[in-house]
């Protein structure tokens, strides 16, 4: 049998807001427990919420980005339950009216190919505090810094079919919010987590299998390791003659599998009803247009524009479309060096490898991308070739230079292109070089061409790396070629 999966994600996006979404408390991360918590975020008796307008625009901004409805009205519901870490009793939710509506994003999979993936609807909500097991010697500890930390729940459809896709979609949505500057989308700390909705289903047969929800993943590979043991778990389960049921599971990072939490007969019943403390939020036409207006280009339109307009290929359009900053480094090398091409390269090559070897972030850059850019003018226009062009690199990234051509100019790599110096090289390697000469003289005209390898690098060396390679190579032949 021939199984499909088929799965859905919830992702939780906090917004970065200053401030909470319904109080004036600050959302700073790292502060001191319980400093951060008001008689709002409590819901203490005799307040009253206020909305937080920031996170409204936020919403819609992704919205906008994902080209969804976005309704007139939107209503916050009250999502009733009990939790020690929810010292309202409810969480301020969205249920009936979200704030987005149906939309949709594209992703991008290994093979460079893309796939649209629907958008249910994206509502806000507010976060709940923390519980804290550890240093507590058998008790929990509660942190409330977090209650009311502005939330944007962003639900698929289930249109994604292998963890590959699940993972290519979150980087997608990540990609989207941080271009957006809505969120920090720092999932270490949280900013980002998602739960993971995963069924099978043989292979052609139309109606959906039971799923399974996977809480709280906050990684793009626990997504993939999670959807990964959960599709082989369900696949046994059913080909043993067993059914899934509809449960919510945790995944164990450690033991790299997921296990149960509580399945659909303990779940609870929320009795969601609006919010009798905040008014119905009414977004009129000219505050959206407001909005759109104010949206930066997007990852999608960007990757499309550095192949259509900059002829980059699908591949490096997608590495250089990733992060915004990428994107505007790369960009400004481009308007500096004016060779789309050349940009793409370096900022791939020389400098993602650099970055990555002393795991630096695009932002902390030794090399600024207007070194960069001019670096790589000098090799366009020949100043220098490509072997020096590394040594400048690595002097700029040590910082043994404010630019290129500074160090250019220390350094004596100017290439050498008059055809008297190179010649005069050349016959002094030949005359310091009898045997290998000989040896040329007397090989099959066939392996010659392998052979004038070794006077290239000895003319490249006397000249310290440069002289211009093409030439180096040209006028040896023709002076090795006259002695035969
Ligand atoms: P609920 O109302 O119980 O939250 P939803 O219908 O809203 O359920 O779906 C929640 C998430 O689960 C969505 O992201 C959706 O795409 C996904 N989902 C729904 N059915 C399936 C399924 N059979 N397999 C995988 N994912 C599913
Ligand atoms: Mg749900």
């Amino acid at each position: 049998m021939q199984w499909e999966t088929v799965i859905g994600l919830e992702v939780h996006v906090q917004l970065a807001t200053r401030s909470k979404i319904f109080s004036g408390a600050s959302t700073a991360f790292g502060a001191e427990p319980n400093t951060q918590a008001c008689a709002v975020d409590l819901g203490l008796p005799g307040v009253l919420p206020v909305l937080n307008e920031q996170a409204v625009a936020m919403a819609v901004q992704f919205g906008l980005a994902v080209h969804a409805e976005i309704p007139e009205v939107s209503v916050f519901d009250r999502k009733n339950y009990f939790y020690p870490d929810l010292p309202k009793g409810y969480q301020t939710s969205q249920m009936y009216h979200p704030i987005v509506g149906a939309g949709d994003v594209e992703i991008t999979l290994d093979d460079d190919t893309t796939k649209r993936i629907r958008i249910h609807h994206a509502h806000l909500e507010e976060d709940a505090g923390k519980s804290l097991h550890e240093d507590f010697h058998g008790m929990t500890g509660i942190d409330l810094n977090r209650a009311g930390t502005p939330l944007l729940e962003i639900v698929s459809e289930p249109d994604m079919r292998s963890a590959k896709e699940a993972a290519a979609y979150l980087k997608a949505i990540h990609s989207i919010v941080t271009y957006l500057g809505i969120s920090d989308g720092n999932m270490a700390e949280g900013s980002m987590r998602c739960d993971v909705n995963v069924s099978v289903r043989p292979k052609g047969q139309e109606a959906f299998g039971t799923r399974a929800e996977i809480k709280n993943v906050n990684s793009f590979r626990f997504v993939e390791r999670a959807i990964a043991f959960e599709v082989e778990r369900q696949i046994e389960l059913i080909e043993d003659g067993g059914n899934v049921v509809q449960e919510t599971r945790l995944f164990d990072p450690e033991r790299d599998e997921t296990r149960s939490m509580r399945t659909k007969e303990e779940a609870n019943d929320y009795r969601y009803f609006p919010c009798p403390d905040l008014l119905p939020v009414v977004l009129d036409q000219a505050y959206l247009d407001h909005l759109r207006s104010q949206l930066p280009e997007l990852p999608a339109d960007k990757r499309a524009r550095f192949q259509n307009e900059l002829g980059l290929s699908a591949y490096d359009a997608n590495v250089l479309s990733a992060s915004r900053e990428m994107a505007e480094f790369f960009e400004e090398v481009h308007r500096v060096c004016g060779d789309a091409k050349q940009a793409a390269n370096w900022v791939q090559g020389e400098l993602s490898g650099a970055l990555n070897r002393e795991n630096l972030s695009i932002q902390n850059s030794p090399v600024s991308a207007q070194q960069l850019g001019e670096l790589i003018r000098r090799v366009l226009d020949d100043t220098i070739n490509g072997k020096a062009a590394k040594q400048v690199f690595q002097a700029l990234w040590n910082g043994q230079g404010e630019s290129a051509d500074a160090v250019i100019e220390a350094k004596g790599l100017k290439q050498v292109t008059d055809t008297g110096a190179i010649e005069a090289m050349i016959d002094q390697v030949i005359a310091e070089s009898p045997a290998q000469v000989a040896q040329y003289r007397d090989s099959e005209p066939e392996k010659r061409g392998k052979m004038i390898g070794y006077f290239v690098g000895q003319v490249m060396k006397a000249s310290r790396g440069t002289a211009n390679p093409q030439q180096v190579n040209g006028l040896l032949k023709e002076k090795l070629d006259a002695l035969l």
